[in-house]
């Protein structure tokens, strides 16, 4: 068994210091009419290589097609979630690439071509996206299907897919003829490229015994984001599946590098194995990655979001007149410290009553744009507690009394097979048509998407999160509504222990012994704190407003986070050598 002490860093010297990156990820929300993602990785995949592109990185990018699409969702008026694929056609969007390449999956040979789709940034600098599809003749009817769902079927399926993915990425970019230095692992998913990097290596596939200059060789080349806080998160295989799907002596081989745990092939540590640098999302998330995987070496780059994304139209109309380097350099969003009260009122208020029109027309309700509006949206997984703001309906109702009315705006799917996050939202769902009165209005949107979630991010006046801990990785969408100026009132975990300076930021929602602890302090800051700023004071509301967007936007940014990686995971030794030119450069 090998100790893992891994990832491991090099010298300087060893490693290279330009060349092209390669990004693998399972999702990428790649523009809002393609449904290739299914919610937070995939936004932040996609808000990655936006930035990468505006700021003239040299990337490319490995996904899957996902042909059928990530889910429609529609609600029964109960509140019952059904789902609808969403077929879409490559050929609207991409180019078809004459590449191919083959995988072994099950001993059967499957061949993957590739899509191309160019995402182009601010300059024209372009950043390629190879989208791989196995739906050709020849692969059995099987193999076909292989890259039509995301996150569907079993976790045959799903091991399958990850051959596609990882080997079928690494053995495209090859046809391709590209040269890549850097390979970055996004999530455990695509962690079985490092095999195909291993096999190249080696000259070939097994039989033949791995050496640590082998192992070396591999690890210079990879770098790995882990996104996952706890244990069942982490994508693991049964050593039977492995066996069968990848061979056994690709599995013999990956057990003897310690990537096995609890009898189960775990992805995240063999992506751990293979790389020469390893990141959690946010420094909680950092922390607790370390304690799951104590014998690693566990950075932090915190999680951020694209600007110009995600920043309403309203808003950036006012950026653009007061701090026009903002869309240059996202630092200097910290000058928004001085836009005046007023127009910042305005702005806001111009996307919060573009979302309430977008609500009227998809429910025919009418909101009102004065009244405190908050937002809840993201994918109902119970550890999201998306019921946790209705624990208590009296004092709802009496803070809602209090503050002169209160609307919530809920969204969210479930992933098809999550039973108990679909009875959540049939709970709020529930609740909302027996809370709804005068003064509070509650409704729970269909359809949770990129669309959506710009809309609710901006119009909103407060985004609410009440992840249990530490369950929250890091969290985006308050992000989302930080550049929008909209605070956050939200448990302490993920981004916002880094995000929340309290009265300035948002506020904390308290830790408590359990649930309704946490409800009840939920409710005494909106109580106390939220709701006398918004109905008392619309001026000290605005400086709030604006210290949001200049402490978090200029920091919780893409454009930082990819600063960041360029750095400290896929050039490290940049700025040494530069160090090393000065030292020559004084030395004649
Ligand atoms: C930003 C975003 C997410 C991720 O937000 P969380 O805060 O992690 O829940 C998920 N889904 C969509 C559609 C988004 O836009």
């Amino acid at each position: 068994m090998v100790e893992l002490t891994h990832p491991k860093t090099f010298p300087y010297e060893t490693v290279p210091s330009t060349g092209q990156v390669a990004y693998f990820s399972m999702e990428i929300a790649i523009q809002p009419s393609m449904p290739t993602y299914s919610g937070g990785l995939g936004v932040l995949a996609g808000d990655t290589l936006r930035s990468a592109a505006d700021m003239g990185l040299p990337l490319v990018a490995f996904t899957l097609l996902h042909r059928k699409g990530y889910f429609q969702q529609h609600l029964s008026p109960a509140g019952m979630q059904s789902e609808e694929v969403q077929p879409w056609n490559p050929a609207d969007f991409c180019t078809e690439e004459m590449a191919r390449a083959t995988v072994a999956v099950e001993g059967r040979t499957v061949t993957v071509r590739a899509w191309r789709y160019d995402l182009e940034g601010r300059f024209g600098h372009v950043v390629p996206i190879f989208l791989l599809d196995t739906d050709l003749e020849g692969n059995s009817g099987w193999d076909r299907g292989l890259t039509d769902h995301l996150y569907g079927g079993d976790t045959n399926y799903r091991l399958e897919q990850e051959i596609v993915l990882g080997m079928g990425g690494v053995r495209m970019a090859n046809a391709l003829g590209l040269q890549v230095n850097v390979y970055h692992m996004n999530e455990g998913h695509a962690a079985l490229l490092t095999l195909a990097l291993l096999e190249s290596q080696m000259g070939g596939g097994p039989p033949g015994a791995v050496t640590d200059a082998d192992v070396e060789a591999v690890q210079r080349k990879c770098v790995f984001t882990t996104h996952t806080p706890v244990p069942a998160g982490h994508d693991r295989f049964s050593t039977e599946q492995a066996i069968r799907i990848l061979g056994g002596d690709r599995t013999a081989r990956l057990e003897k590098q310690g990537c096995f745990r609890d009898g189960l092939l775990n992805m995240t540590l063999l992506a751990l194995r293979f790389s020469r640098y390893a990141n959690a999302v946010s420094m909680q998330h950092g922390k607790v990655s370390r304690l799951m995987f104590p014998d690693a070496t566990i950075h932090t780059i915190t999680n951020g979001v694209h600007a110009p994304t995600w920043i309403s139209e309203p808003m950036q109309q006012l950026l653009d007149e007061r701090i026009p380097e903002w869309r240059r350099d996202h630092l200097y969003l910290r000058s928004a410290i001085e836009i005046p009260e007023s127009p910042m009122l305005a702005a806001h208020a111009r996307a919060k009553e573009e979302l309430l029109a977008e609500v009227g027309s998809r429910t025919g309700l009418v909101l009102n744009p004065k009244v405190l509006t908050l937002g809840f949206a993201r994918r109902a997984a119970t550890y999201k507690r998306a019921n946790l703001l209705l624990t208590d309906a009296e004092r709802l109702k009496a803070i809602a009394a209090k503050a002169g009315g209160l609307q919530i705006l809920y969204a969210g799917k479930a992933h098809p097979q999550d039973e108990p996050g679909k009875g959540l939202i049939r709970q709020v769902v529930e609740e909302a048509a027996k809370l709804s009165e005068n003064e509070l209005r509650i409704v729970y949107l269909e359809n949770y998407d990129w669309d959506l979630g710009a809309r609710l991010t901006a119009g909103v006046d407060v985004w609410v999160n009440t992840p249990r801990r530490p369950y929250e990785a890091s969290g985006t969408s308050g992000m989302k509504a930080a550049m929008n100026g909209v605070p956050s009132l939200s448990i302490l975990d993920g981004w916002w222990i880094e995000g929340c300076i309290e009265g300035v930021t948002g506020w904390a929602i308290e830790d408590g012994e359990n649930d309704t602890d946490e409800a009840n302090s939920l409710y005494d800051k909106l109580e106390t704190e939220v709701i006398p700023l918004y109905r008392d004071d619309q001026e000290k509301w605005a400086r709030l407003m604006r210290t949001t967007l200049a402490f978090n936007g200029s920091y919780f940014n893409t454009n930082r986070m990819v600063k960041q990686y360029t750095r400290n995971a896929y050039y490290p030794q940049r700025l040494a050598e530069m160090a090393k030119v000065q030292e020559e450069a004084y030395a004649d």
